[in-house]
């Protein structure tokens, strides 16, 4: 997966966890291969994991040389866990972003007025991923100050006020990301998605933007490197 990835150009990954198993293999993933980075979190899915394994997830953001904490957010959508608990989890990641100044992932479903008010109260900077909102919503992200990022969703053909969104995203504030394995772009939908089809989600945003693919990768590669600390 990473081979096909650098072999069509992409030669920075962000490798995010869900919980401690997937954060603990975001990190030894990272270890060993100079094209990964590592985000270690606890992700609103599995929030209920969170009140045993938080020390543990913890010992990794001091130890495991994470560029981020994430994914963390909030999910009124899909999870089925409870709000109070997805949002304990959430603040008390926010806390460890602004203790070991890490910018945050922020995974949000429907809960964009708690995620932004959790983002603002704790001080921290970071990225909403795979961005799901109104141009209202992102305007009001934007004046936070976090980036916004676009996975393959984008590049559905229903996804119209998506792609309107994307077109207020001033480019500084702009990453790419493919969500792997989730949402293929079009033209791969219903495959196992991976960090190689980030291209059709530069494109499009190129197309949107006006720019070329190589263009975008460039913006999106600086804001990451900025946002993450990323050394050239
Ligand atoms: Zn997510």
């Amino acid at each position: 997966v990473i081979a096909n990835a650098i072999s069509v150009g992409v030669d920075r990954m962000l490798s995010v966890g869900i919980d401690l198993e997937s954060s603990r293999a975001s990190v030894a993933l990272a270890r060993g291969q100079p094209s990964v980075e590592a985000a270690v979190g606890v992700h609103p899915s599995t929030a209920h994991t969170f009140e045993s394994d938080a020390g543990a997830v913890r010992e990794l953001v001091e130890q495991g040389q994470p560029c981020a904490i994430g994914e963390i957010g909030l999910d009124y959508a899909r999870c089925t866990t409870p709000r109070e608990s997805q949002k304990q989890t959430f603040r008390t990641q926010l806390e460890w972003a602004a203790e070991a100044d890490l910018p945050v992932v922020v995974h949000n479903r429907d809960a964009h007025e708690d995620v932004l008010s959790g983002l603002c109260d704790a001080g921290v900077r970071g990225v909403l991923h795979c961005f799901s909102g109104d141009e209202a919503f992102a305007g009001a992200a934007l004046t936070a100050g976090l980036l916004i990022s676009f996975a393959g969703n984008i590049t559905y053909k229903n996804a119209t006020s998506l792609r309107d969104v994307a077109r207020t995203v001033p480019l500084d504030r702009l990453l790419i990301e493919t969500d792997s394995p989730y949402l293929p772009p079009e033209g791969w939908r219903g495959r196992r998605n991976e960090p190689a089809r980030v291209g059709a989600v530069a494109e499009c945003l190129g197309e949107i933007h006006g720019l070329t693919v190589e263009e975008i990768g460039a913006i999106t590669t600086a804001n990451a490197a900025r946002l993450f600390r990323w050394s050239a």
